[in-house]
């Protein structure tokens, strides 16, 4: 497995795979990897022949009160896990590598950023689109592998590649839990004790409403009320947002007659997860 720090390094490498006629993949990390990360490797070892992982925590995707200083880094352990992956190269770029000091261009993807994450977190998905698409342009590969538990930023992703005409088919993995439900995270090692049995929470409401909506229901305001409840009962979990959306368009659904995505946020402590289920699939 080779570690490259520089874009001309790694623009060179991917050049001469895609000439040899082999087929790339990508899988783009913030690190701090778990067993989610690794299922989009993969995934994208049984679908390409060359398989990129990117390691980047990216600060234009944080907001001036987040967690970026302080989001877990260990390149190391990282790199080891990925080579017992078989991943061919690791592309961690310093962030003066990535973003000259007078960088001024932004990749947007309008309506659908200021949805859902994007309604707490301004700037959060410019921040994604913008350095998601330096990766395929650095990098070019055939396909890119997202996870299913960041619903809405493979919406904007997808929508700014069918937008933008870029060639890469994006790969939909799903979302890898613990034993217990709750969603794997990078962010799962900030809770304490308590907060890790009150975030359960997450999927739970997740599943109470995927349940209702098996008996029949399908009013939204409803099933969305049913959530809330339980949220009630854990009073240390302050939620952001609990929504049920079209999955493409990232709009409230009033009514679930086709797939919906049932999204929610909330904070434990400064902690915030994120967790979804789609009903309707
Ligand atoms: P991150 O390092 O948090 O930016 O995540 C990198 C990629 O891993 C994104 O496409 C995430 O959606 C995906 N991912 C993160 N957690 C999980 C999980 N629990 N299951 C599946 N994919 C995940």
């Amino acid at each position: 497995m080779k570690l490259v720090h520089s874009i001309a390094e790694m623009r060179a490498l991917s050049r001469s795979a895609r000439s040899a006629g082999k087929r790339l993949g990508l899988v783009p990390t913030m690190g701090a990897l778990h067993e989610g990360h690794v299922s989009l490797v993969r995934a994208a070892k049984a679908k390409t022949d060359i398989v990129a992982a990117s390691i980047f925590v990216n600060p234009t995707q944080f907001g001036p009160n987040e967690d970026f200083a302080k989001y877990p880094r260990n390149l190391e352990n990282d790199c080891a896990r990925l080579e017992l992956q078989g991943v061919e190269w690791v592309f961690a770029p310093a962030t003066e590598e990535m973003y000259s000091s007078n960088s001024a261009t932004w990749v947007t993807v309008e309506g659908l950023s200021d949805r859902l994450c994007g309604k707490s977190r301004p700037g959060h998905f410019r921040g994604v689109t913008t350095v998601v698409s330096k990766l395929f342009h650095i990098i070019e590969p055939d396909a890119a592998f997202f996870g299913q538990k960041d619903a809405a930023q493979h919406a904007i992703i997808r929508r700014m590649v069918l937008d933008l005409n870029m060639p890469v088919a994006i790969e939909i993995c799903p979302i890898v839990r613990e034993p217990d439900g709750l969603a794997m995270s990078s962010r799962n090692a900030y809770l304490s004790v308590q907060e890790r049995k009150s975030a359960l929470v997450l999927h739970r409401s997740l599943m109470r409403v995927q349940d209702m909506f098996a008996r029949g229901e399908r009013n939204a305001e409803r099933l969305i009320a049913l959530a809330r409840k339980e949220f009630n009962s854990e009073s240390i979990v302050r939620l952001d947002y609990f929504e049920i959306v079209d999955p493409d368009t990232l709009e409230p659904t009033p009514c679930i007659n086709g797939r919906s995505l049932v999204a929610v946020a909330a904070f434990l402590g400064k902690t915030r997860l994120i967790d979804n289920v789609v009903l309707g699939a």
